[in-house]
């Protein structure tokens, strides 16, 4: 496909708002490309030129663009950046400055050459970048420059997720939706959809089985369904196994002989963040290969007890992370096992891997693995649960014992319950920031007075309003949230949402709060969960308890299926 094309269709999407037309869209593009290039063409869809799990950034900044822009378009750069600040997007900046044709790159090549820009680095690497860039724009037209600048500023803007380009890749082979399972079942286990794309077209759904779960590439986390009492769990799950519920960072590793990668609950790649967990994995377990997974909690070096999240959340910086490592150390407790020695333990019941997780850890101060309690009696759950409340810890997980590891799937496998806080709910909402409001008052001093959230349906890819936020944030966080929120804002409604409220300023959905909220009620504002005739949701008296959320990408906040459980079982939270 000719990178022209492919432009042609990215003009398309940018003024599709319709999901199944954008669908349909995609299903073209994908129904005219080769199979050598499907892999590609879903990577630049998502921005990208690697599956999200491999950190190759593109590492071009807007003065980088605005200096090769400048240099192919014969236009001085104050000009170019004058241009920019008054339109606020380089590629309409392209449109106007660049009156050459294309050449006709295929997609195929402008895929190299940007992963030669991404690549380069060093001294001089500044230099190289830009030239290569230029070079590129001086072989494009204005509309083609227009959609490869912002994927290399990171800001393409489609409104498409991944449920949404796998339902354009199943419309394309089957003329429906009928192959979105299949496809998502073989990305859960790869997490690399330009992979998956790939294997499908060259194979079919016949292909996508031979996808398996193997060391390097992470696979999308179980997750947990909620609870509102001890009896609730033994009533659903009977014998079961229940651990403490760690508050840290989930991390998913690796071990492939000598090399061990870290993947956050996101799968970012977090290796270099904690190396006391890759130095431990190579030390502490025997097997040559294996994928184990666990919370990476901080702890006090002096007493050994365990630190509150709010400690352990400041190992996600990226600088000093030596001394950062003598200061909060980390430790994992490991709670599942998916991967051995070239066994695929994710089809195995949950009792067995355990056993077997416990087998290969040998002795050592990182790794270990999760206190456990069997039982089926409820009263034990709840003294348990009592107890690790009492101790400072989350709550409990509760896990079918027979159950496989079913990836990228929240359903009562597992089942949490949390110490309830005041208040109706079961849990907190995790919440994707859309929009905001310039503050009145004390706050007209940060620009910003209140937040517009959203919740996520991965069944049509897209975030409805559920809350606006006002409280919570310090003014620090404020001012953070502001200057974090305004490197994505948009002139209009993202296309992914859907709302009725207009916030003062839109923001490309990418940030996730936590919020704690009263109770769900019904709602005429908010679009969460609306049907025909009938009302929307919305969270009563929503105060933020979790600055932005970096384990968690806008596609992994609370869904609106789980509000719509969460709403079906307020009232009926236990307390500790
Ligand atoms: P939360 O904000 O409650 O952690 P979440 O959406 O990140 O929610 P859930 O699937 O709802 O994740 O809850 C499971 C999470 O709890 C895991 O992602 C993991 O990070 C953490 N956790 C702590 N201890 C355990 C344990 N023993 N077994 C499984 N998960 C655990």
């Amino acid at each position: 496909m000719k990178f022209s094309r492919l432009a042609e269709f990215f003009g398309q999407l940018e003024v599709t708002s319709g999901r199944n037309k954008m669908v349909e869209v995609l299903a073209e593009m994908f129904k005219e490309a080769q199979s050598a290039e499907m892999d590609k063409l879903v990577y630049l869809c998502q921005g990208r030129l690697v599956p999200f799990y491999e950190p190759l950034e593109f590492g071009v900044g807007e003065g980088l663009v605005a200096e090769a822009l400048a240099k192919c378009a014969g236009i001085p750069k104050p000009e170019i950046k004058e241009r920019f600040s008054r339109k606020g997007d380089f590629g309409l900046v392209a449109v106007e400055a660049l009156s050459h044709d294309g050449t006709d790159l295929d997609v195929g090549e402008v895929f190299d050459r940007l992963k030669q820009v991404a690549t380069a680095s060093g001294a001089g690497s500044v230099g190289q970048k830009t030239e290569l860039l230029a070079n590129l724009l001086s072989q494009m037209d204005g509309e083609e420059a227009k959609h490869l600048l912002r994927i290399v500023l990171g800001k393409l803007r489609l409104g498409i997720g991944d449920p949404t380009l796998m339902d354009g890749l199943s419309f394309a082979r089957v003329g429906d939706k009928g192959l979105r399972k299949v496809l998502e079942r073989a990305y859960n286990i790869c997490s690399d959809l330009g992979y998956v794309a790939k294997a499908f077209w060259e194979n079919g759904a016949d292909g996508l089985q031979g996808i398996t779960v193997s060391v390097g590439k992470p696979v999308r986390p179980a997750l947990a369904e909620r609870a509102s009492s001890a009896a609730a769990i033994v009533q659903r799950l009977g014998y079961a196994a229940v651990e403490p519920k760690y508050d840290g960072f989930r991390c998913q590793v690796h071990k492939n002989g000598d090399t061990v990668r870290v993947f956050s609950r996101n799968l970012e790649d977090f290796s270099d963040k904690f190396p006391e967990i890759t130095g431990a994995a190579g030390q502490q377990i025997g097997p040559r290969q294996a994928i184990f997974e666990g919370e990476a909690i901080s702890y006090n070096p002096q007493t050994g007890d365990f630190y509150p999240f709010q400690i352990t959340v400041q190992r996600k910086r990226k600088h000093g992370i030596s001394e950062m490592q003598e200061k909060i150390p980390l430790k994992l407790v490991a709670f599942d096992l998916l991967f051995l020695e070239g066994e695929d333990y994710t089809v195995r019941p949950y009792a067995e891997r355990r056993q077997k997780l416990q087998q290969i850890i040998g002795p050592g101060d990182v790794l270990s693995v999760t206190e456990i309690l069997e039982t089926s009696d409820a009263k034990q759950v709840e003294a348990f649960f009592a107890d690790k409340v009492q101790r400072g810890l989350e709550g409990i997980v509760a896990k079918r014992q027979d159950a496989p590891y079913q990836a990228g799937a929240r359903n009562f496998n597992w089942i949490k319950l949390k110490r309830s806080y005041q208040g109706q709910l079961q849990d907190t909402v995790d919440c994707v920031v859309i929009g905001y409001w310039w503050g009145r008052g004390q706050r007209t001093q940060f620009g910003i007075g209140s937040l517009l959230t959203a919740v996520y349906d991965p069944d049509t890819d897209r975030f409805h309003t559920i809350a606006r936020l006002g409280t919570g944030l310090t003014e620090l966080e404020w001012v953070q949230m502001r200057a974090a929120l305004d490197e994505s804002k948009t002139n209009e409604k993202p296309l992914s949402v859907e709302a009725i409220v207009e916030p003062d300023v839109w923001v490309e959905p990418k940030y996730v709060i936590e919020i704690q909220a009263d109770e769900i009620t019904r709602s005429p504002v908010h679009t969460a969960g609306r049907q025909e005739g009938e009302l929307g949701f919305a969270l009563r008296f929503p105060r933020m308890v979790n600055f932005i959320r970096e384990d968690k990408s806008p596609r992994e906040a609370t869904t609106i299926q789980e509000i719509l459980k969460m709403f079906a079982a307020q009232g009926k939270t236990q307390a500790p």
